[in-house]
């Protein structure tokens, strides 16, 4: 089998466009969107994401503003800029780049923010809500890889779901968000006893480990869905952390790295944001 691709590209010029004209709508109604970014260091991975988040931002006309702290911030100065935008009526989303340097605590400035200007959904109210299964923000990267999921029209219904990574920020919202599709879901972590086993039953193979090429053929079921999450630099290349290579002779369908989960994360950061914005003018 060939794999047909999920391309993250295609589907974020598609949605971007639909956001601009919500955008548009609210600019109508008196409300420029505006969404703001922490970013506290230099840490070069995390000024390009930042970058790409004020690209995003631009293309479909919402404001964006990003606040640079030094590396020396102390938390209470840090925890002080997030209060500012808290309050800040022109700020409909916050969003704190992560990682954090390493003498702050993350959890305790994500738990800052107000949860409706969580735009990243990492609040412990809005990990709460989907956990619960009612109305929240839902984290980017899940909610994108789902979306793209549902693209291919399958009816997800019983199917067999296998999350690699089990982090609060992909592996575990992934397999919460699969469980709402009724899907029967295993997640698997460094731990996991014959790894292979559990991916090999997978209808969709969800892999957000961080290790380039983790996932190889022998891994994956003929005809599987597969979404490949990580991010991994080798050679100055980024690539994922499946093999795409030999899986995509194999899979049904798969995700590219990069143009896959990653694209579709700040587009569905976009959407969060716009979603806010929204909610803060209709009171919804
Ligand atoms: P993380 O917090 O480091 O979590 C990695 C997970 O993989 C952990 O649960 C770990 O298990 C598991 N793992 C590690 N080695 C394993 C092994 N040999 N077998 C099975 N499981 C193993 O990483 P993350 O933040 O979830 O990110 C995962 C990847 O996705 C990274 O490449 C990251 O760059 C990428 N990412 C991409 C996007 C995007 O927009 N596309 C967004 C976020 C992250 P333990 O829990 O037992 O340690």
């Amino acid at each position: 089998m060939n794999a047909k691709l999920l391309d993250g590209k295609a589907m974020s010029l598609e949605l971007r466009a639909k956001l601009a004209e919500r955008v548009q709508t609210l600019k109508e109604q008196g409300t420029v969107p505006g969404l703001a970014v922490i970013l506290a260091g230099h840490d070069p991975a995390s000024e390009i994401y930042v970058r790409n988040k004020e690209k995003g931002c631009a293309e479909i006309g919402m404001h964006s503003r990003t606040i640079r702290l030094e590396d020396t911030v102390t938390q209470a100065e840090l925890e002080t800029e997030i209060d500012q935008l808290n309050r800040d009526p022109e700020i409909h989303g916050i969003l704190v780049q992560l990682p954090l340097p390493a003498h702050l605590d993350e959890q305790a400035a994500l738990r800052h923010v107000l949860p409706e200007k969580d735009v990243d959904g990492f609040h412990l109210v809005n990990a709460g809500s989907l956990m619960n299964g009612v109305p929240g923000v839902t984290a980017c990267t899940p909610k994108g890889a789902l979306y793209m999921i549902k693209s291919t029209g399958l009816n997800l219904n019983g199917l067999e779901a296998v999350v690699v990574g089990r982090s609060n920020i992909v592996g575990k919202p992934m397999a919460l968000l699969l469980l709402q599709e009724n899907c029967t879901v295993t997640v698997c972590h460094s731990r996991t006893k014959n790894l292979a086993e559990h991916t090999r039953r997978a209808d969709i193979l969800v892999a957000a480990v961080g290790r380039p090429g983790f996932i190889t053929a022998d891994m994956v079921k003929d005809g599987a869905v597969v979404i490949d999450v990580g991010i991994n630099r080798v050679d100055g290349k980024v690539c994922g952390d499946v093999n795409f290579e030999e899986v995509s002779k194999k899979a049904s369908w798969i995700t590219p790295v990069p143009g896959g989960v990653g694209k579709m994360t700040i587009t569905m950061l976009l959407e969060n944001a716009v979603e806010a914005a929204e909610r803060a003018v209709h009171g919804r």
